[in-house]
């Protein structure tokens, strides 16, 4: 028996372990977040879902859901009807190979605003070192070309800036194509020490 009357622990896995159950892996669909990141993590996830798991109960993912909450609030009360909140979109493209794939994201908001189109993706962390990073300014350049949008912000809430960044530029599909059959692991020397799959993985690279 619990000496607890509530458990919101258990509230905040069972929450966040449906919304992950929500999104299963399948073979010809590619996330936005996978073509941002080491491509090697996809094949990983759809060989071994069960291994990263545990970053269902990750504190600082927590942390960001719940900043990514606040600010998805506070759009709707700035922006009332004039904003969509996690928006999902998809496009097919077709690889030179011939078969087709799908391309899905989830842009945290869309505003509509003098005639524009402008996308809301929210970045939280600890640190602001190098921001914007390269593969968030990636990620919104996907996203400019998933949802056709003119723009999309970055908008980072970290402990020591908060700051917001105006990305126009739109990724070409002759881009997109090359992320989605790149076989360069990792793709940023740094992500493998974040990585749950290092475990395993055959290309890890451990930074000195
Ligand atoms: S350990 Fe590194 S190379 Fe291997 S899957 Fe993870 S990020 Fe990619």
């Amino acid at each position: 028996m619990s000496e607890f009357d509530i458990d919101l622990i258990k509230e905040i896995y069972r929450l966040r372990k449906e919304e992950r159950d929500k999104h299963v892996r399948e073979p010809d669909v590619y996330y936005v977040t996978d073509l941002v990141r080491c491509p090697l993590k996809r094949e990983f996830e759809l060989r071994y879902p069960e291994i990263s798991l545990y970053e269902i109960m990750s504190p600082p993912t927590i942390l960001g859901e719940f900043v990514h909450k606040g600010l998805q609030k506070l759009l709707t009360e700035i922006y009332g009807s004039d904003v969509e909140i996690e928006v999902e979109g998809e496009k097919k493209l077709s690889l030179p190979q011939g078969n087709v794939v799908r391309v899905k994201g989830r842009c945290d908001a869309i505003v509509k605003k003098d005639n524009k189109r402008i996308g809301i993706e929210i970045k939280s962390g600890r640190s602001d070192y190098g921001i914007p990073l390269e593969h968030h300014m990636d990620q919104a350049r996907i996203y400019n070309w998933l949802f056709d949008l003119d723009e999309t912000y970055l908008i980072y809430i970290t402990y020591e800036r908060v700051a917001q960044y105006k990305i126009k530029d739109k990724i070409s599909e002759e881009e997109l194509i090359i992320r989605i059959t790149s076989n360069t692991y990792p793709r940023y020397v740094w992500e493998c020490s974040y990585c749950p799959f290092s475990i395993i993985c055959p290309y890890k690279k451990i930074s000195k």
